[in-house]
């Protein structure tokens, strides 16, 4: 049990009481030291001291990112020489957001990724390989790294992306785990193949696989996550973060989702009306952070749709479990009264080998709906085939077919890139 804070081991109710008592000291800690929130409590006539349970949560108006963009500097709690790191949110939807840390936050996240790693089957006597950024104000980086450090363990930083190189330093430095994006895995995997390495005879065990998803709502192995078990006998463990939460949902061995760290954070998961969802609903996630000095944020609105659960676990936590995100709010498609987000149609075009590339486009259509176009890449003999195989699928699965576009490696790659960033984009959203 070594790495189970205490608390998530204790009772709904035990767990309920320890975050009213948090909550009202940041409740008092924003009003005294949050301009955003010494005046969002004053706008909204708020009186913090009526803010008891966490169902009185719902008084408070909700933070959007948008809140976070105009007014970045107004979050600040603490003097600027009191900041010793400066993180930032990636800007993949509109303007950076600037997260400074001071040393107890710092302190904070490293302890954040420490029980983290610890309960997706992490020991003192593991050594990881970190294959992502550490610089580029990427916090998730210093989050491991720091995080890894603490649990006692040994890491390697590599970096992002050459896979010789990251087969080259498994082979000389033996490690037991990868901290991987899942389809950079994959990625490895092909690598292996054309040079001759059996991954299933390196020292690798586990991954701890950050930035996209691994399982569908139903807990399995998504298409991604499937092709790098099936090639390679490692377990694979999924872990959900933000930039802003300066927290991670770390799954246990169980795989049912990342597990909650109640002292660290408050979880609600929010409807379009901002009340709490019915339990099993999906909803947006929307966190309120406990113990973060710089840039604390209360009820802030994270954009991802989830579901939260509270069954128990058999690793013996009692916290909430945080489902795969199941998409962004603001691409959330609704296509003649089904609702849909992109990365339940990726999962579907990813499953069918013979498409070789695709786009995903949401548009406007004249009565004002939602419009849902696929591009996509296949042989010219797989055609007619495809476009059946597509519609069967997309019928049974999301009840509503896409209208279909063969494109060739050309057309897609000019959608694929946008005008502004070089990033390929699988996702385009003309509404
Ligand atoms: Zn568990």
């Amino acid at each position: 049990m070594k790495h189970i804070p205490e608390i998530e081991l204790k009772s709904k109710e035990e767990i309920k009481s320890f975050q009213e008592t948090k909550l009202q000291e940041l409740l008092q800690y924003l009003q005294q030291h949050s301009p955003f929130y010494q005046q969002h409590f004053a706008k909204h006539g708020i009186a913090i001291a009526s803010v008891k349970k966490l169902e009185d949560l719902t008084q408070i108006p909700v933070t959007t990112k948008d809140d976070l963009q105009q007014f970045n500097w107004n979050f600040l709690c603490v003097p600027k020489s009191k900041i010793v790191e400066f993180a930032s949110t990636s800007g993949t939807l509109g303007k950076p957001v600037t997260i400074p840390l001071t040393d107890n936050d710092l302190h904070r996240l490293a302890y954040n990724e420490c029980i983290s790693f610890a309960c997706a089957d992490g020991t003192s006597d593991d050594l990881y390989q970190l294959m992502l950024t550490l610089d580029r104000q990427f916090m998730a980086g210093i989050a491991y790294y720091e995080g890894i450090r603490k649990l006692g363990a040994g890491l390697v930083r590599v970096g992002p992306g050459l896979p010789a190189m990251q087969w080259e330093t498994i082979q000389r430095l033996q490690p037991t785990t990868l901290v991987a994006v899942p389809s950079f895995i994959v990625k490895l995997i092909e690598y292996a193949r054309q040079n001759g390495i059996d991954p299933n005879m390196s020292s690798v065990k586990k991954a701890i696989c950050i930035g996209e998803g691994l399982r569908n709502e139903a807990f399995n192995l998504n298409v991604i996550g499937k092709r790098i078990t099936d090639a390679w006998d490692i377990k694979l463990y999924s872990t959900y973060a933000s930039t802003e939460m300066q927290t991670a949902f770390t799954e246990c061995s169980q795989g049912i989702g990342g597990h909650h760290h109640p002292e660290l954070l408050i979880l609600e998961v929010l409807d379009e009306q901002g009340m709490p969802v019915k339990p099993g609903e999906a909803g947006e996630v929307t966190i309120t952070t406990l113990g973060v000095e710089a840039m604390p944020l209360l009820r802030y609105k994270t954009g991802d749709i989830a579901v939260a659960y509270t069954g128990p676990c058999a690793c013996g936590r009692t916290t909430q479990r945080l489902g795969p995100v199941l998409g962004r709010k603001q691409q959330l498609i609704k296509l003649k009264g089904t609702t849909i987000y992109p990365p339940g149609v990726f999962e579907l075009l990813n499953d069918m080998s013979s498409i070789r590339d695709y786009v995903v486009e949401a548009s406007t259509g004249e009565l004002g709906t939602d419009e849902l176009k696929l591009h996509i890449v296949v042989s010219e003999d797989m055609k007619d085939e495809i476009r059946q195989r597509l519609s069967t699928v997309f019928q049974s699965r999301l009840r509503v077919v896409p209208e279909i576009y063969f494109a060739t490696p050309q057309e897609l790659e000019k959608l694929q890139f946008g005008k502004i960033d070089r990033k390929i984009r699988k996702f385009i959203d003309n509404r």
